[in-house]
This record gives structure tokens, sequence and C-alpha cells, in this order.
């Protein structure tokens, strides 16, 4: 199968996963005389629960699964349908107690049943996880401590909505609706064990070493690293891999990093990370030999999956990683493929890979265009931001037939995602990855 069928095939997966509690529903309906509304609310809230199950699975980083999209857009498709599913659910209880307001009376603390609780409680956890994650920035959590949370009440949510179902009764009486609600809660702690627990175990079977701490233009450091005892794993240039550093891989203390390495050589793996926040400004305090751990890899970022003979890269900032590691090993095979670099950057002073940039084009039929928005004195380059203007200033004329590679601040890739299309060039032939999943 093709990536195209493969996708297809894991759509059809999530659907049936989604639908089965409803089509159940359909079969063998509950209490009769409960009318469409009644029934339509109810519907939402069995929909709403096995999403919320689903999302574990979204979650779990399958690579399999997540191959055919790329494991950023199941985290956006995660993060979107996740306020669908709060939809459905918020909305299940304000059509039952405007269909029958005496039920507003079996809330109050002194009467509630506890599978009524649980599911306020399960709607409270849902309400909070959303606002946790919408306005995280704002709030100021922190990204490890949001990560806990997030686990915390995502489990709490569905195992109380469950309750909830079991306790309601009505539409799970016989056995076999029983048998799959306990089959979706059993599957959940499956695959919540798999990703806590078994995928960590492997991961400490398969450490890395740090071997240089290499100090980059531009206040970033490449962490060179080598398996240890094992033989890591082939990637495609372009992807990335979660990074632990330290701690054993147990701990949710891992950051996704790209691999800016070639791709020809698996056996020597650099991430280059500029420094930003908590974690990135500590790369350069790691010692060498130090334990790593590498989950990956991942992502469909990838000249891999899109043969051809003209590439357009456009790189902003630390957004290049990616890139070097696709002309890196474009380079390594040999490649005679025409190759166009826009790469924006705040300085010349401190542009990451200038020197191997440079010298690469002596083994590439490669052209870099720099855009420095703090030009140097004497700059005869393109100054400011990649605009319309300046891609059409350079873009070759046969553009509508390359294949596009963007990574850099989201405004710049949506800019140029946006002047692509306008001017004809396929949405497939468009490939954007962003360094901010959640
Ligand atoms: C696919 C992908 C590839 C990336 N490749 C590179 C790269 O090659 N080089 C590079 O310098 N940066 C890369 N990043 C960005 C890098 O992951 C973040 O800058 C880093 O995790 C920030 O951590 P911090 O604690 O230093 O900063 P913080 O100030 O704690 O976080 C800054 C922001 O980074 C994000 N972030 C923080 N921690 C995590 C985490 N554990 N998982 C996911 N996101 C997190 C959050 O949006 C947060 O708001 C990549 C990101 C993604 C998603």
């Amino acid at each position: 199968m093709n990536y195209v069928q493969r996708g297809f095939f894991w759509i059809a997966v999530y659907l049936c996963l989604v639908l089965a509690p409803l089509f159940v529903l359909l079969l063998a309906p509950g209490p009769s005389g409960s009318g469409l509304w009644w029934d339509f609310s109810i519907a939402l809230g069995f929909a709403g629960t096995s999403m919320m199950a689903a999302m574990f699975i979204l979650t779990a980083r399958f690579r399999r699964a997540a191959a055919p999209f790329g494991i950023d857009l199941v985290y956006y498709f995660h993060r979107w349908i996740a306020l669908v599913l709060f939809l459905f659910i918020a909305v299940h209880p304000f059509i039952l107690i405007s269909l029958e307001p005496s039920l507003l009376g079996d809330l109050r603390p002194s009467v509630i049943s506890p599978h009524m609780l649980a599911g306020v409680i399960s709607v409270v956890a849902l309400t909070s996880l959303l606002v946790m994650t919408l306005w995280r920035q704002q709030l100021k959590i922190h990204y490890d401590g949001w990560r806990i949370w997030h686990a915390l009440l995502s489990i709490t949510a569905l195992v109380l909505a469950i309750v909830h179902i079991e306790g309601v009764g009505n539409y799970v009486s016989s056995p076999w609706k029983r048998l799959l609600w306990t089959t979706i809660s059993l599957s959940c702690l499956a695959i919540l064990l798999y990703a806590r627990l078994v995928k960590p175990m492997v991961m400490l079977q398969r450490p890395y070493r740090v071997e240089q701490v290499v100090q980059e233009r531009g206040r970033a450091w490449t962490l060179v690293v080598r398996p240890e005892g094992h033989r890591s794993f082939s990637f495609m240039p372009g992807q990335f891999v979660w990074l632990t550093l330290g701690n054993s891989p147990f701990a949710l203390k891992e950051h996704p990093f790209s691999i800016s390495s070639s791709a020809m050589q698996p056996q020597t793996i650099q991430l280059t990370i500029k420094e930003l926040g908590d974690f990135t400004s500590q790369i350069k305090e790691v010692s060498v030999g130090q334990t790593a751990y590498l989950d990956g890899p991942y992502g469909a970022f990838s000249i891999d999956r899109h043969p051809s003979s003209d590439y357009v890269f456009i790189a902003g900032g630390i957004g290049v990683t990616p890139i070097m590691a696709m002309l890196r090993t474009l380079a390594d095979r040999g490649d005679g493929s025409s190759l166009l670099l826009f790469y924006a950057y705040s300085s010349w002073e401190d542009l990451t890979f200038q020197e191997e940039l440079e010298s690469l084009k002596e083994r590439l039929n490669l052209k870099i265009v720099y855009v420095l928005a703090n030009p140097p004195k004497e700059w005869q380059g393109e100054i400011g931001f990649v605009t319309d203007e300046l891609l059409a200033r350079h873009l070759p004329s046969g553009f509508k037939r390359c294949q596009y590679y963007l990574c850099g601040p989201t405004p710049m890739t949506a800019l140029v995602e946006k002047t692509l299309r306008r001017h004809g060039v396929p949405l497939p032939q468009i490939h954007s990855e962003l360094f901010n999943l959640a």
C-alpha cells in the first residue's frame, strides 16, 4: 500500500473506533419513547466518550499509523477534534436538562448519585483541560507541568465518563454492550501502559551516548549522539525525534528536535538546538558521555517522500535544521537535483551553519538566497523578510513543478504557503514543518 492508501486505511480505522458505540446504539436502541432530541443527546455523549478514548490512540505515537500523515498532523488533528468532542460532551447535558428540567434537581450536592457526580466531574475535568491547553501561555503554565496535568485530566475525564455511562445503565444493559465499553476501557489502559511503561522500557535497552557538544552560530548547539550497544534506526532526512537527556526515559521530560545530520550516516545522529527556554538553555552544559534516549523517527517532512529533480527550501531561523539534514543527505548521495534555499535569519553573524552551507554549494547544485533582518553594512543580498516579491525575484521559471519545503516561524510559513498557492503551485507540492506541537 502507498502512503495515500495507508492514510485512508487508518482514517477508516479511526472512524470505525469512534462510531462503533453509535452503531451499537442504533442496532439496539435503549429505553423507548425517549424522543428524537433525547436520543440525539445520548448519541452525542456516546460519540464524545468514544472520541475521548480514541485520543489515547492518537497521542500514543504509533509510528505505523502516524507515518502516512506525519505525527505533527496527527497532533493537530488531536487538537481540533478535541474541540469537537468537548462540544459534544458539553451539549449532551444541556439538551437533557432543557427537555427535562427536573434533572437539574438531581444534581444538587445532597441528592446527586455517584454516576451523575462522575458525569459532572468528567465535564469539569474536560473543561479544565481545554482551558489549560488553549490559554497555556496566557496562564503562564510551564509546558512540562501542562503535560502532566493534561495526562491526569484526560484520564480522569474518560474514566469518569465511562463510570457515568455504566451507572446510568439504560443504554449499556445488555452483556455485549457492556463488553464493548469494557473493551474500550481496557484498550485505553493497554495503550497507556504501552506508552508510559513498555515503550520507555524498550528505550532503556537502546541508549545513546553524547559524543560531542558543538557550539554553532546563533546561540545554537549541536549534540552529536551515538547508539550504544545497538544499531540505532534508519530515518528519512527531515524527520525528528523526541530527546530525553540524563533522566530515565520514564520521565515526561522529552523534547522534539529535528535530526540535522545526514540520513546516510544513521550511526552518528546530530540534533542542533537553539537556546530558547529551560531545557534548550541547558544543552551547552551537557557533558560528553552523558546518556540520551531518542524516540523516533517521526514526521513526514522529507524529500524522500516526494522524489523530484527540483527542490525549493525556505528556512527561517533554527527551522533550517531539517533542511540541513536534507541538504547533507543529498550531498552524501551525490544527488544532482536543482536546489534553491531561501534562508531568513536576523543577522549574518548569527546565521547557523553559515560556513557549511557555503561549502555545500561545491558538492550540490545549490543556490542560496540569504534574507537578513539586520544585515551588515556591506551586505548586498536580500534584506527584511521572505515576501511575495522576494520569492518572485528568485524562483526559477519552472517553479510550479518544484517540491517546496518550509520550516520556520508560523507567519513566514503561512505567508509563503499562501503566496505559492496564489501563484499556482499545487498544494501537494508544499510541505511545511512547524516547531510548535503544543
Ligand atoms: C517537530 C519539531 C521539531 C523541532 N526541531 C527543533 C530543532 O531542530 N531545533 C530546535 O532548536 N528546536 C526544535 N524544535 C523546538 C523545540 O522542541 C522547543 O524549542 C523546545 O522543546 C523548547 O523547550 P524549552 O524547555 O527550552 O523551552 P520552553 O520555554 O519551556 O518552551 C517553549 C515552547 O516550546 C514548546 N515545548 C516546550 N517543551 C516541549 C516539549 N517537551 N514537547 C513539545 N514542545 C515543547 C512549547 O510550545 C513551549 O511553549 C522542534 C519542535 C518540533 C515540534
